[in-house]
């Protein structure tokens, strides 16, 4: 369906936990929180027929998020059940990669389409620090375990703080067809304390490292990454500029957080309550109706800097939310 102001909806981010194996820094605190009790969650029953309903809304694609998905039992027959929805095309997966070698196999046999693993740093130390506690070898070896099924697209989501690290990452794309992207730091949670590399500081820096590159005018995937390949290069180098290039005008996604909240607005904290209704045993035309109204009502875009207009300001941390 297309929203109040034209833009068409047909992908929905579902995040099936608020838990974590890693706290990176801008995501997570360290401690002092807790997550929701277990009960609290969409059961997979729950989510499958929520997507279900999105069908009905024209969401075609759903990319399933966290927390960190794949510390939820269950994640692969998830993707078989979400993949089976008549008008679901496409069910791809976000996660920092430390459990995807054991589960890779099983996902893909369920039909995943393609996974992101978010890795920002390739230094042993430096992973460590930031996801205080993480062990970037076992990142790597899921991205490898990943690499190994040609059909499977592979993307490297990295925010970045240093040089060091954009060139070093960029250059996974040298060698594999891997998507690299750099996604600007957004002020959401404890992102509103670190500031990541911007966009035009990094295409500088690997343009003088790496030279020449051609531009993809087309759209490429399902989301506002802006692409580059250079020259001797298999894979891309992506952008997500949410904070320098703000792409609210082509957003074409709704999120559902873990307890069931589905956001228009990654920045803004209005939505509806599909848990409430589906405990309470509203039926399907009723949480579609309602599901309408908030898709409907997507804000035009975010304000970050700013307090949005009217709009309640998201309080939740990205974990929280399914970034
Ligand atoms: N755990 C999984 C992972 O790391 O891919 C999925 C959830 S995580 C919240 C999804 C993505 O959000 C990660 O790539 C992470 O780097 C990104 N992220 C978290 N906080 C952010 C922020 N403030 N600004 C931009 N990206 C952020
Ligand atoms: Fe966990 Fe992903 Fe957040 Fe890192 S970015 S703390 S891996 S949810």
């Amino acid at each position: 369906m297309n929203d109040q102001y034209g833009r068409r909806i047909d992908y929905m981010r579902v995040s099936v936990t608020d838990r974590c194996n890693l706290r990176c820094v801008y995501c997570m605190p360290g401690e002092g929180f807790s997550f929701l009790p277990h009960e609290d969650i969409l059961s997979f029953e729950e989510i499958e027929r929520v997507c279900r309903i999105g069908v009905r809304l024209g969401i075609t694609k759903i990319k399933l998020t966290g927390g960190e998905p794949l510390v939820r039992r269950g994640i692969p027959d998830l993707v078989g059940k979400l993949k089976g929805i008549p008008g679901i095309d496409e069910v791809t997966l976000t996660t920092n990669g430390i459990l995807l070698k054991e589960q890779i196999n099983e996902l893909v046999s369920n039909g995943l389409a393609s996974v992101n693993i978010s890795i920002d740093t390739l230094d042993e130390r430096r992973y460590f620090r930031m996801t205080r506690g993480g062990d970037i070898k076992k990142a790597l070896e899921g991205m490898e375990s990943a690499l190994k099924y040609p059909d499977l697209k592979v993307k490297v989501n990295c925010v970045a703080f240093c040089e060091e690290d954009c060139i070093s990452l960029a250059l996974l794309a040298k060698k594999r067809k891997i998507d690299v992207r750099f996604i600007e730091m957004m002020p959401i949670g404890n992102g509103k304390n670190f500031n990541g590399k911007m966009s035009e500081e990094i295409y500088k820096l690997l343009h003088n490292e790496f030279g020449d590159y051609e531009i993809y005018k087309k759209r490429v995937g399902n989301g506002p990454a802006e692409y580059i390949r250079f020259h001797n290069f298999d894979g891309r180098i992506g952008f997500i500029s949410a904070l320098s290039h703000k792409f609210c005008y082509k957003c074409n996604r709704i999120r559902l957080t873990s307890e069931g909240f589905l956001k228009p607005c990654l920045q803004y904290g209005n939505g509806t309550d599909v848990r409430e209704m589906l405990r309470n045993g509203a039926d399907d035309s009723l949480i579609e109706e309602k599901m309408r109204e908030a898709v409907f009502f997507k804000p035009d875009g975010h304000e970050f800097g700013r307090s949005g207009k009217g709009e309640e300001i998201e309080t939740k941390k990205m974990s929280q939310i399914g970034g």
